[in-house]
C-alpha cells in the first residue's frame, strides 16, 4: 500500500510536522589508568558545568553559533557500573557534550567538506577549555578521542537534525499535543523521545505503558512500602 493511502493527510502532517529539540556536540575520551576521577570530584553522578551561571544567556550563546567557553555535561560512564565492557579494565571513559546549532554543521558538511572539518577540529577544542576547568590535566591522560556534530548523530544513529530529545518540549508539543502511543494504524504503536518522555527513563517507561496498553497487564513492579517504624518499650 502507498504512504499516502494508508494515511489521511492530517495524521501523515501530525507525524511528521513538528519541530525537533535541539541538537549537541558529543565527545567522547578514553583515559589512561593513570586518570582517577574520585580527585576531581568525578563520580556516579552527572555534572551540569555553566562558566557563567547565566543558563538562558549561555544557551542562547551557542545557539547563535559562539562556543566560547561552553556549558558542558559530564559524566563518567565507568563509575556508574562495574559491569565490563564499558572501557578496557582499570581505565576510565568521560563523555562530554553541549548543546549546538544544526543549521551551521549542517551547510558547512554539505558544501565545504574541509571547512565542516576545521570548525568541527574548532569547536572541539572550544569545548575542551571547558573540560579543563573540570580537569585541568586531562591532556595528560587523554589516550583516545571521539567527537562528533549535529550531522554526525544525524548519521551514525540516524537522529534527525541531530535532535537530542526527540520532539522539542514546547507548550504546543507536550501534554494532549505530544504525538502520543497511537497512531491511525491499528497496528503501529509509537515508544520513542518524541512519543510521550524523552530521556532514557522517559522512553522505557513509554515502552511499558504500551506493553501495558496491549496486553491490559502491569508490568511494573510494585515497590514493597516500608514498614511502620514500632517504636520500642
Ligand atoms: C549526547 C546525549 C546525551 C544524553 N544523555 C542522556 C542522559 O544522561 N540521560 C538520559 O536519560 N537521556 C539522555 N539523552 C537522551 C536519550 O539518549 C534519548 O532521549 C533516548 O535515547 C531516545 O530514545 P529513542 O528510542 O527515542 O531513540 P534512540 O535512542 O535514538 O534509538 C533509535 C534507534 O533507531 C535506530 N534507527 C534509526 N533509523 C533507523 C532505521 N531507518 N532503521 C533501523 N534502525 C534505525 C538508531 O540507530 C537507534 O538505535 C542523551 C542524548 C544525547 C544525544
Amino acid at each position: 500500500m502507498h504512504d499516502s493511502e494508508a494515511l489521511s493527510r492530517k495524521e501523515r502532517q501530525r507525524l511528521t510536522g513538528y519541530e525537533y529539540s535541539a541538537s549537541a556536540f558529543n565527545i567522547y575520551l578514553g583515559l589512561d589508568s593513570r586518570f582517577d576521577p574520585e580527585r576531581y570530584g568525578i563520580g556516579n553522578w552527572n555534572i551540569w558545568y555553566y562558566p557563567t551561571g547565566d543558563l538562558n544567556r549561555e544557551y542562547q550563546k551557542q545557539l547563535a553559533g559562539d562556543f566560547s567557553r561552553p556549558w558542558i555535561f559530564l559524566s563518567c560512564p565507568t563509575m556508574k557500573t562495574q559491569e565490563p565492557g564499558i572501557g578496557p579494565r582499570g581505565h576510565h571513559v568521560l563523555e562530554i557534550a553541549t548543546i549546538c546549532p544544526y543549521e551551521p554543521f549542517e551547510s558547512l558538511h554539505k558544501h565545504d567538506p574541509k571547512a565542516y572539518k576545521a570548525k568541527k577540529r574548532e569547536v572541539y577544542q572550544q569545548i575542551m577549555t571547558s573540560v579543563r576547568d573540570l580537569i585541568p590535566d586531562v591532556d595528560n591522560y587523554a589516550r583516545m578521542k571521539l567527537y562528533g556534530t549535529p550531522t554526525t548523530s544525524e548519521f551514525y544513529l540516524g537522529q534527525p537534525q541531530g535532535n537530542i530529545y526527540g520532539a522539542k518540549l514546547v507548550p504546543k508539543q507536550v501534554g494532549l499535543d505530544r504525538l502520543g502511543y497511537t497512531t491511525e494504524l491499528p497496528n503501529l504503536f509509537l515508544v520513542g523521545a518524541s512519543a510521550c518522555y524523552p530521556s532514557v527513563p522517559g522512553v522505557i517507561g513509554n515502552g511499558m505503558d504500551v506493553v501495558e496498553m496491549l496486553t491490559g497487564q502491569a508490568v511494573r513492579q510494585r515497590q514493597e512500602a516500608p514498614k511502620p517504624l514500632v517504636a520500642a518499650g
